[in-house]
């Protein structure tokens, strides 16, 4: 093996870690004890809680206020102690739900001991997944076995499109976007603070990842992220999947290279190209600033490719 297929193979698996969570990754959790967590406020009763140094899983967002705490997402399980340790700064009260936007367990990791506290809520697909376990990747070169979740873990109550959580002065909404980022997709809408949390629709580490093997697609995820900009008011402040707080302008401009992206690689199936010759000929060049060391350009355009096609793992499959 070249060094260089070492390094971006290291590159790959730390990436995996950073956005399938350690159960996807390498089968064994990962060392999560230097990280630290820090709280921001982002606006109203709505908090942020991300880490200051390393890996430590998506973004969660914090509702607090008089009725106590509503958590979106919850990194990982070695994290749950620092989680709470980061809620008792903002507030003694308990929190009284949780709710997942997605099933990947850089995302759901601590739900087995979140839910001894509150009952988890996500979109239906996301308690299928976590409990059937299965497959994510982009359909190609980039693919992981996800083994099935404990039952502690499922969220206990479910929704096919949307649920209200009406606690602390918000009517705080959940929204799904089918076949985006993956197929139980939801965003959470804080409309009292005007704050959203976009999950893995929206993230701003590059290139984004979209999870064939789970039932995301390109056009689901445009489609879904396209809806949201058009719902949401022009001065909400956006918490991605992972990132910092961004405007709708940074939404915008990421829907726009997720679009002519798409196009290119359309455009370049359309006149017969295989997909080694879209590698080949850096089809994405225009956009190498995207390009990270988990969603490479040549991982992103065989996304793409699998997603336009239908192709998935070798075969080609009806979405
Ligand atoms: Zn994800």
């Amino acid at each position: 093996m070249r060094r260089d297929r070492i390094s971006m193979v290291v590159a790959m698996m730390s990436a995996m870690f950073a956005l399938l969570g350690p159960s996807l990754a390498l089968g064994q959790a990962p060392d999560l004890s230097k990280v630290e967590l820090r709280v921001t406020k982002v606006a109203g009763t709505v908090y942020m809680l991300d880490a200051v140094t390393g890996n430590a899983g998506g973004n969660i967002a914090a509702s607090v206020g008089a009725d106590g705490i509503v958590i979106v997402d919850d990194q990982y399980a070695p994290l749950a102690d620092k989680i709470r340790a980061a809620l008792k700064s903002i507030t003694d009260k308990p929190v009284r739900f949780v709710i997942n936007t997605h099933y990947h367990g850089d995302h759901t990791g601590g739900n087995a001991i979140f839910q001894k506290d509150a009952p988890i809520l996500a979109q239906d697909n996301v308690r299928k997944r976590l409990e059937a376990g299965g497959e994510a990747g982009n359909g190609g070169t980039l693919h992981k076995v996800a083994p099935p979740a404990p039952k502690e873990a499922l969220p206990i109550i479910t929704f096919e499109h949307d649920v209200t959580v009406h606690l602390n002065g918000e009517d705080i909404r959940a929204l799904h976007f089918p076949a985006g980022h993956t197929d139980g997709d939801s965003i959470i809408y804080f409309p009292q603070s005007n704050v959203v949390h976009m999950g893995d629709d929206f993230v701003t580490y590059g290139f984004p990842f979209i999870d064939i093997d789970s039932g995301g697609s390109i056009n689901g995820m445009i489609d879904g992220v396209e809806k949201a900009v058009a719902q949401l008011p022009a001065d909400v402040k956006v918490i991605p999947g992972h990132g910092a707080v961004s405007t709708l302008d940074d939404v915008r401009a990421y829907v726009k290279m997720l679009k002519e992206t798409r196009d290119v690689v359309q455009k370049a199936i359309d006149e017969k190209k295989t997909l080694a010759q879209m590698q080949q000929e850096k089809i994405l060049a225009p956009w190498k600033k995207y390009a990270g060391p988990f969603i490479s350009d040549d991982v992103y355009v065989e996304t793409l490719y699998n997603s336009l096609t239908g192709k998935m793992n070798g075969k080609f499959v009806k979405h």
